[in-house]
């Protein structure tokens, strides 16, 4: 089998990001003219971050949202939570779970004027829609199972199709250009609604998914009539297959694009906001943690800080665990809505290992291994709510 080695070319995810992003313009998208060239260059560049060594969002499995397994039979949908799970059979990470908190924190940042890490953000969203689209990565063939040699031949091949037979001698951008052009028109705008519209649980404790799962469990879905080019040996069936796979990417994106646009000036999307008062408190409403209102600071680099005004009482570490201390005066600790290593707040999550409910959505928390100080649960479900709560035990004043 000869397998090209797609590190010879740029990685194909900034260049699906770079043809969105032109396709808007190609498109007379209004979405288009919120793009700087500076926030396409972070997008473009920093498109690529989540598959680096070392990276918070790199690891085994975790890029995989398997719809099917890798003869074409279709895989259960998580019970509860209606998605499909990663290449370790864990609902969380996945890339739905890390597109669904990233967008978010690409809105919540974006409102809070920080700007670039609003796109490092949303490109790491982009990247996750990128690898749903990408059948490997929705079939199971992972790198650590006996099809390796047919994912890194698809991606090493994407990576050759992508960059040099397009436009031979051709720059970054008339590359991507070449390929936005063929999209024009067919990009699914009217699809990308209600984005953060959370799974929701009926009478009968049964989950609805959410717009953004529906969206990805379909295109997981779709792959699979990928499956025999992707691991036969006719070349040119595979060709066509890797550039219908490309090119659904780059709509998609160009379609989470627009719809970013759109969502960042909507305020009754809710996102979290610095200088707004917020109390953490248990989801029976029985217990929070301090009388005094907490504050959200975000950092340029997208971390987060949850504190009283002066600094105390809520501090979560970057072990992971979740620390409530009598005093931390002085101390400011940052932390991440659903980022990896670090606290991980995961929307739609498994609800066994819920520990955050936050807006009527429940939030787990993965390598939380234990809870200090006077909150010492395994696990516990919290809300962090704006309004002030009534008849609770504070813990701290
Ligand atoms: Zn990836």
């Amino acid at each position: 089998m000869t397998v090209v080695d797609k590190h010879k070319y740029p990685s194909v995810h900034c260049g699906i990001v770079q043809a969105a992003i032109i396709l808007l313009t190609l498109d007379q998208h209004p979405a288009a003219k919120r793009y700087s060239v500076t926030d396409a260059e972070v997008l473009i560049k920093e498109a690529a971050s989540p598959d680096r060594i070392g990276d918070r969002q790199q690891g085994r499995g975790f890029h995989y949202y398997c719809a099917v397994r890798p003869n074409g039979t279709k895989r259960d949908l998580h019970p509860n939570i209606g998605c499909y799970q990663n290449g370790r059979n864990d609902p969380a990470p996945s890339p739905l779970t890390m597109m669904h908190s990233e967008y978010r924190a690409a809105l919540t940042l974006y409102r809070a004027g920080r700007y670039p890490a609003a796109m490092r953000s949303l490109t790491r969203a982009l990247h996750m829609l990128a690898d749903i689209c990408c059948p490997p990565h929705t079939a199971g063939l992972t790198y650590y199972s006996r099809y390796a040699m047919m994912h890194k031949r698809y991606e090493g091949r994407a990576a050759q199709l992508f960059w040099a037979e397009r436009v031979p001698g051709g720059d970054s951008h008339a590359i991507a250009r070449s390929w936005a052009a063929e999209c024009v028109g067919h990009v699914p705008y009217s699809r990308y609604i209600n984005l953060l519209q959370p799974s929701v649980q009926d009478q009968n404790g049964k989950w609805k998914q959410g717009h953004l799962t529906l969206i990805c469990n379909r295109l997981a879905e779709s792959g699979a009539d990928e499956l025999p080019a992707l691991l036969g040996d006719d070349e040119s069936a595979r060709d066509a297959s890797i550039i219908r796979r490309l090119t659904l990417s780059i709509i998609h994106c160009a379609a989470m694009l627009a719809a970013f646009d759109r969502d960042v000036d909507d305020l009754h999307i809710p996102t979290w906001q610095e200088k707004q008062a917020y109390w953490l408190c248990s989801a029976n409403s029985a217990v929070a943690i301090s009388e005094s209102p907490l504050y959200l600071r975000f950092y340029e680099d997208g971390d987060l800080s949850l504190s009283t005004a002066d600094g105390r009482y809520l501090a979560v570490t970057q072990f992971g665990r979740l620390i409530v201390t009598k005093d931390t005066r002085g101390t400011v600790t940052r932390f991440r809505f659903g980022r990896e290593p670090m606290l991980t707040l995961y929307p739609d999550g498994d609800v066994k290992r819920c520990v955050a409910w936050i807006r009527g959505q429940p939030h787990v928390c993965k390598r939380i291994s234990h809870l200090l100080g006077d909150l010492f649960l395994s696990q516990i479900a919290c809300l962090l709510t704006r309004k002030k709560p009534e008849h609770v035990h504070f813990l701290f004043p």
